[in-house]
């Protein structure tokens, strides 16, 4: 077969050759060690945290070296795209931290435009390239047309799909499949010529010359040495659109790009070695891969299952309405990548995380479990670093769009609402109550007239008149210019008239010498002014509430007792 003369009939239009390609996207000039790495989403719905994770870990080996990270939208498969999926995966992804230095990025009108010497970065956009390959491929008998349409293949792999269930008969299948891989290898100028003259699409499949007996080894990053069967399938480079599949697109563009380090999912383990043949064949160096594995969450029983699409917390804009601030989710991010990140975050807590040295080998082989709590442990510590004014800021920046009536109540005031949030704050141990902005408003509501409620009651074993003695005399004694000291030396007293001890340990020796304790005398007030059992350091509540609110407050509660 002429190889040459099937390439000028398949592809007249191509003119350039590899050597013209390559010429266009000369090696990156960068530092010794640097990675270029790459987010190459297919734009068809939302960013997952599953997606999340591995686009982390590329950021992270990226700029940590002095790399690159790049977009690169997969738009191959027109069926399943989504209109505006990949500008608002840009959006969500800025939000937790990940820019990219190049690629597909949104312009000022908000729509993708291409930044960097490496595009175009739209996969839809790079067909003549993949052709320029592709003639190569079929010129050197690498590849060759397969003119069977779409509808007949679309049939055959539905005959294959329900044979496949019927036949057990594996070996008797495989050959079948051999045997018809093979008579599609044989065809002459003279059919491809009249092929082409009654316009019949075709595919262009790859020559494949793997033995499936024979294994080729391969090391992954995470997960180590690895062995796989030799590919041994002619599988599609090019559709009959001329659009390439992913095998195609990621070997050409990974190379022309300059891709160091591909991350990806594990899911593509099992087409690695059809990709390691694709590298062979174009003479490119293969890039060092990193296949990181599904994220894991535990079912109601325990048991531990995939993360999927419509679990809660897998879409990231799921986040942002819960009230979970990017850099907690960032964080926790960092707490499944890299074992020792929390040691390091302990020895370094005021840093970013963007500090902490990211180590590939601290990555876990086996996959990772998201866990909602953990993420709350994670975050609380996050939010308790921050300052009282940055806190007041992002809880109304929340609440405006979330809970427009709270949001309403912590605008009218904001140093009121900072006062608020800076209970507790600052020092060694500070208070965690908050794990989202949404909690902020059952944490603090209570001291807004408009959100204050009586949770339940006083307790049914409490004296009600030892309750009203206790507000009223309360109420004579209190001057909101005490220090704190004086204050609580006078419920001491308020307590101790009415048989409440102060002595909390004589209590607990014998808590039936008494009739309660400084501690039940503190609760009937606190509840009063609150509406709750627990509530923030009580005398700087009512430092913030003021003495109008304060007796009101009481007044109103003690008349309904
Ligand atoms: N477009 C592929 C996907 O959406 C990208 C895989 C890769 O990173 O190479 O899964």
């Amino acid at each position: 077969m002429d190889y040459n003369k099937l390439a000028e009939l398949l592809y007249p239009d191509i003119q350039k050759t590899p050597e013209d390609v390559e010429a266009e996207f000369p090696p990156r000039q960068l530092p010794e060690g640097a990675k270029v790495t790459r987010f190459a989403p297919s734009p068809t719905g939302f960013v997952h945290f599953g997606g999340l994770f591995p686009t982390t870990v590329a950021e992270r080996l990226a700029h940590q070296s002095g790399g690159v990270l790049y977009l690169r939208i997969e738009d191959t498969d027109a069926k399943r795209e989504v209109p505006g999926a990949a500008e608002a995966l840009i959006r969500t992804l800025s939000v937790y931290g990940v820019s990219f230095d190049e690629g597909a990025i949104l312009g000022e009108d908000g729509k993708i435009c291409d930044k960097g010497a490496y595009g175009p970065y739209k996969q839809s956009m790079r067909g003549p390239i993949y052709q320029v390959f592709a003639k190569q491929l079929v010129r050197e008998g690498k590849a060759y047309p397969c003119f069977t349409s779409e509808e007949e293949l679309e049939e055959l792999q539905q005959v294959n799909k329900k044979e496949e269930i019927k036949n057990t008969d594996w070996q008797a299948e495989a050959e079948k499949r051999r045997a018809e891989m093979l008579k599609r290898r044989e065809f002459t100028m003279e059919e491809v010529e009249a092929h082409l003259a009654a316009k019949d699409p075709f595919v262009l499949r790859i020559l494949a010359d793997g033995d499936g007996e024979k294994k080729i080894r391969f090391t992954d990053l995470v997960k180590g040495n690895m062995e796989f069967p030799e590919n041994d399938e002619d599988f599609v480079l090019l559709k009959s659109d001329g659009i390439p599949t992913y095998h195609f697109a990621h070997a050409i563009d990974d190379h022309l790009m300059g891709t160091t380090h591909v991350i990806r999912g594990e899911e593509w383990l099992p087409s690695l070695a059809k990709h390691l043949q694709l590298f062979r064949y174009l003479s490119f160096k293969a890039p060092k891969y990193m296949h990181i594995a599904q994220i894991m969450r535990l079912d109601e029983a325990g048991n531990k299952k995939k993360l999927s699409k419509r679990d809660m917390g897998a879409n990231m804009d799921d986040y942002t309405r819960m009230g979970y601030c990017p850099e907690a989710v960032c964080e926790y991010v960092m707490t499944l990548l890299n074992s020792n990140y929390e040691e390091w975050r302990m020895q370094n807590p005021d840093k970013s995380y963007r500090d902490f040295p990211f180590n590939i080998k601290k990555m876990s082989v086996s996959g990772c479990l998201f866990d909602f709590n953990k993420l709350n442990d994670v975050s609380k510590n996050v939010i308790s670093r921050m300052d009282a004014a940055t806190v007041t800021q992002r809880v109304t920046e929340w609440a405006r769009e979330f809970d427009p009536a709270f949001g309403a109540l912590l605008d009218a005031d904001p140093s009121f609402a900072e006062r608020i949030f800076a209970i507790g704050r600052g020092g060694k141990k500070p208070r965690k109550d908050l794990a989202t902005w949404a909690d902020a408003k059952p944490y603090m509501g209570f001291f807004y007239d408009e959100l204050l409620a009586y949770e339940g009651g006083y307790p049914e074993q409490y004296d009600r008149s030892d309750i009203r003695a206790t507000l009223s005399a309360f109420l004579e004694s209190y001057d909101p210019s005490d220090d704190m000291n004086v204050w609580f030396e006078k419920i001491k007293a308020i307590g101790q008239a009415l048989g409440y001890t102060p002595d909390m340990k004589a209590y607990k020796a014998d808590p039936s010498a008494f009739r309660g304790s400084v501690a039940d005398i503190s609760m009937f007030i606190r509840f009063a002014v609150t509406g709750k059992m627990n509530a923030p350091d009580l005398y700087t509540v009512m430092q913030i509430l003021g003495k109008e609110k304060v007796t009101r407050r009481i007044e109103s509660t003690r008349a309904g007792l």
